[in-house]
């Protein structure tokens, strides 16, 4: 028997079994595709990592789980942290933007409130309306998502933990202080199971009588041509937010990538076993008529594109929790499309609950109990 079954081999599963396996635990994960596969979430070359919250909890996870990354960084010689500064930037009335500032201000991150001249002075590839303004903080850029995931993963393995890829779950069986699963042909009974499954995180609660508001939602990330590159690569180019009826963002051209650019989609409940993996024309069009008006250098051709899952809740904060009544499940889920720049300390929280049911980070946002379950 193990101590610990990690199911699921995202940036949060991934993670979780770094810190059990480094812990000293017997920990197996179990993975249906492959780590670092383009089914889920933790995909791609990069995801943005910032301060620029509407909520204190979060600047105050951020700055536990930076360290972290630094540290696994320095660790492996890998390179995963790529700082840029961010810019969010809309309406200057805009709620979410003045909360986001707001939570600089209190939290004592430093930041700056620019015109949209100021920031064409700063940034020449933006171009924002006269009604607009801009948020920059420095202390913010990317991570190499999928190096991340990897590292973490091989990490793991090197602290003994066991990862077992094609192995899809497919049942989840209760002891009295124990899990049992079984994929196809076998079956691992532990002590404790973290539950990292992602979008397919649903059905397997179900099975476990806990029903919560998960929503996978369909995710379409484009990259644009732009005419000079080099004014779109990490050195010259932030990572951006828009705040409006559409948020749209964007990251820096990744070994000449060209611009990733997206919209945060939080609507349509997909099945993420079933869901159409191209993206769509219109929406192509969208997105590059946000380009042409803000980003007009960007304004190429379309290079590549590619799908991905949000698991959104409806507050769109997470749920790193224990089931309420099976204390030997730990459960994190529900990341909401910003997940990615915690998972490094996530990873910890779902270890420290799973070994010892609490963890000194304030989590109390997260709860499973809040959807009533
Ligand atoms: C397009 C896009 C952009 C994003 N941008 C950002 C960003 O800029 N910054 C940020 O912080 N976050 C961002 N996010 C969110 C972030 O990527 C996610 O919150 C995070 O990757 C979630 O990781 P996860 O481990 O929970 O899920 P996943 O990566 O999906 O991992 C879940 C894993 O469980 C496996 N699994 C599921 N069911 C089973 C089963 N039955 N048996 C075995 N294995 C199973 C899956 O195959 C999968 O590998 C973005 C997400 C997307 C899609």
């Amino acid at each position: 028997m193990d101590d610990v079954i990690v199911l699921g081999a995202g940036v949060m599963g991934s993670a979780a079994a770094y810190h059990l396996a480094r812990a000293g635990q017997r920990v197996r994960v179990l993975e249906q595709y492959a780590v670092d596969h383009t089914l889920g979430s933790s995909v791609d070359a990069s995801r943005i990592f910032r301060y620029a919250y509407d909520h204190p909890a979060y600047v105050a996870l951020a700055r536990a789980a930076y360290p972290l990354w630094q540290a696994l960084q320095d660790e492996t010689g890998a390179h995963l942290m790529q700082y840029t500064g961010a810019l969010d930037f809309g309406r200057a009335d805009m709620e979410s933007l003045l909360a986001f500032r707001q939570t600089l201000t209190e939290t004592g991150v430093a930041h700056d409130w620019l015109t949209p001249a100021e920031v064409a002075q700063r940034f020449p590839q933006f171009h924002l309306d006269d009604d607009m303004m801009g948020l920059y903080h420095a202390e913010a850029g990317y991570l190499a998502a999928a190096t991340c995931v990897i590292t973490l993963a091989q990490q793991a393995q090197q602290h003994g933990a066991v990862i077992q890829t094609g192995a899809r779950v497919i049942d989840i069986q209760l002891g009295a202080d124990s899990v049992t699963v079984r994929i196809e042909s076998e079956s691992f009974s532990a002590a404790r199971l973290v539950l990292t499954a992602g979008s397919w995180t649903p059905q397997l609660l179900g099975a476990l009588d806990l029903n919560l508001p998960l929503v996978p939602t369909r995710q379409q990330v484009l990259y644009f041509e732009t005419q000079d590159l080099r004014q779109f690569e990490p050195e010259r180019f932030p990572v951006y937010i828009t705040h409006g009826d559409f948020w749209y963002y964007g990251l820096p051209s990744v070994d000449g990538s060209g611009l990733k650019t997206a919209v945060h989609n939080k609507l349509g409940a997909v099945n993420p076993d079933t869901m159409k993996r191209t993206v769509d024309a219109e929406h192509v069009e969208q997105v590059r008529a946000f380009v042409r008006r803000y980003l007009p250098l960007a304004d190429g051709p379309l290079r590549s594109s590619r799908t991905c899952l949000y698991t959104m809740t409806p507050d769109e904060h997470f749920i790193v929790d224990r089931h309420p009544t099976a204390p030997q499940i730990v459960i994190g889920a529900g990341f909401s499309g910003h997940g990615f720049k915690f998972g490094i300390l996530i990873g910890q929280i779902l270890a420290d609950l799973a070994l010892t049911g609490s963890t000194p980070h304030d989590i109390s946002l997260f709860q499973v109990t809040r959807f009533g379950a």
